[in-house]
């Protein structure tokens, strides 16, 4: 293991004004699939708030000041550090968060890609000229950093959630103060040992690492130095986080919860749907906001379509994501698998017909109330919470349709608007689905969405603001229009 690494298990902490800080009080930190310790963490980071917000102030008016160029080249340097370390890393987030390390490792390249995407973003921010009115006057419009900005990631990606808000953040001249989930601290630490060791500024990139979420997030929302809180997680603390940003008028961006429809029509190739299907639904165990939530079956395919998934489903093998014949780790935590198997047993008193899969993994050694089967719910009605509420498991809930307009309504049914896919191989319907489908992401034969060059976003309930694309950086930018005259 690199030795970057192994310090950062040595002394896990904060990361504030480019030093470590640790906190008295610590809490062991244990790998979801076996137990084990992996290190002990800070309980509280409220103490480095406001020496975080200092320093980040300071570092911001020097780094917005840089030439793209050289903050292209440290984003740039960071991208290669993450790829020279991939394996060592994937392994890290493999042990505190639980996914295949297969998934990890190209999580940790997903996070590369955008510090690279970004760096290109940084060296084409480009202004405006607008035509002015008289020979005697120039209007342009700048684009100007906002300031610094607070970041506040989940567990279930907790590289590349960061990854992606960092890279677009630094790209645009701002200062990032980070504060990732409780559950998976180390993987963010290694992002700022990375970040040190490439030369960041001290005081630009800071993390704060406590058990005291609702004090950070009230703390960094009331505070009018900071000049945006982007925030990805669920539903319910994003509306937590907006409230309470009210009072400062902080821009925000809330990257939330989805229910992603997954819609089967009757003339879809069906070896691609199955195989769309099943990566957008177990990837990650589930536990992805973009995940194939419920799978929508044209009645005339439906038989088929589940005997082809059935043979996938067998074959998935559960353990330690370590072991490379493993392909689904465990959930985050036994309150993740209680809440799944709620909404599987309250739809099966509904009527609903459920059936289990896969198996286990030869070692032994693991924390099997964390782990959840693959399981199929057969006849779930739009009225039942496994429909309404983000499975967020390897759970498939199956609904059939027999006309369009059934299953554009059953996809839109939910409050959530994050992604959709869609398999058909008529060209009409692929073009008017778009304008009726509410969601931010839409898949059209197609279930990888997530690029460094593509904006992901939600809308509804899913939330608003975009990560990726040039539009990812515009989310990290004021414009400021200049009238000159002459
Ligand atoms: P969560 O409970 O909302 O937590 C997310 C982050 O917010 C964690 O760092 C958490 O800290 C922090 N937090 C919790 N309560 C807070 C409060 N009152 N004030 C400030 N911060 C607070 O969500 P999660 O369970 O970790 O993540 C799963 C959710 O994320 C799912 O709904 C998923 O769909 C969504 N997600 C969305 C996207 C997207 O791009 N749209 C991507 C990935 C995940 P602690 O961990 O310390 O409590």
């Amino acid at each position: 293991m690199p030795h970057v690494i192994q310090r950062l298990l040595a002394q896990p902490g904060s990361y504030v004004a480019g030093r470590w800080r640790s906190c008295d009080s610590t809490q062991p930190l244990l790998n979801p699939a076996t137990g084990a310790e992996l290190a002990q963490v800070p309980t509280s980071a409220a103490h480095w708030l406001e020496e975080a917000l200092v320093a980040a102030v300071a570092a911001q008016r020097l780094w917005r000041c840089e030439p793209p160029a050289m903050r292209a080249d440290r984003l740039r340097r960071l991208a290669a550090a993450l790829r020279e370390h991939s394996q060592a890393l994937a392994e890290l987030v493999t042990q505190e968060q639980g996914k295949p390390c297969v998934e990890s490792l190209a999580e940790v390249h997903y996070s590369a890609d955008y510090f690279e995407w970004f760096a290109g973003e940084a060296e084409r921010l480009y202004g405006r000229q607008v035509p002015a009115p008289t020979a005697e006057q120039a209007f342009l419009v700048l684009r100007q950093p906002l300031g610094v900005v607070a970041c506040i990631t989940p567990w279930n990606f907790p590289m590349a959630m960061l990854a992606r808000k960092m890279a677009a953040a630094l790209a645009a001249g701002n200062a990032v103060i980070a504060k990732p989930a409780y559950e998976t601290p180390l993987s963010a630490m290694a992002l700022m040992r990375l970040a040190e060791k490439v030369d960041f500024p001290p005081g630009l990139v800071n993390l704060v690492v406590g058990q005291d979420a609702q004090a950070i997030g009230a703390r960094l929302c009331a505070d009018s130095r900071i000049a945006k809180v982007s925030f990805t997680g669920s539903t319910a603390t994003g509306r937590c986080l907006l409230a309470q940003s009210a009072q400062t008028l902080q821009r925000t961006a809330m990257e939330l919860g989805g229910n992603a429809p997954f819609v089967v029509f009757a003339d879809a190739d069906l070896d691609k749907a199955v195989a769309g299907f099943y990566a957008a639904k177990f990837r990650n165990a589930g536990q992805a906001c973009i995940s194939a939530n419920r799978l929508l079956l044209h009645r005339a395919i439906a038989t088929e379509f589940l005997a082809r998934l059935r043979a996938l489903m067998q074959q998935r093998r559960l353990g330690n994501g370590l072991d490379p014949t493993v392909t689904q780790g465990p959930l985050i935590n036994r309150r993740a698998c209680e809440r799944i198997a709620s909404l599987v047993s309250a739809a099966q008193a509904a009527g609903a017909q459920v059936e289990s899969f896969g198996h286990w993994a030869t070692d032994t050694g693991f924390r099997q109330e964390n782990f959840y089967r693959p399981q199929w719910v057969l006849g779930v009605r739009p009225e039942m919470r496994i429909f309404q509420e983000e499975i967020f498991g390897p759970v498939v809930s199956v609904c059939e349709f027999e006309h369009d307009d059934q299953a554009i309504a059953l996809a839109n049914q939910t409050p959530f608007g994050l992604a959709a896919y869609v398999y058909t191989e008529s060209a009409s319907r692929l073009w008017r689905l778009p304008g009726q489908l509410q969601v931010g992401m839409l898949g059209l034969n197609e279930h990888r969405l997530s690029h460094a060059n593509a904006p992901f976003g939600g809308v509804k309930a899913s939330g608003f603001g975009r990560e990726g694309g040039a539009e990812g950086l515009d989310d990290y930018l004021a414009p400021q229009y200049l009238a000159w005259g002459f």
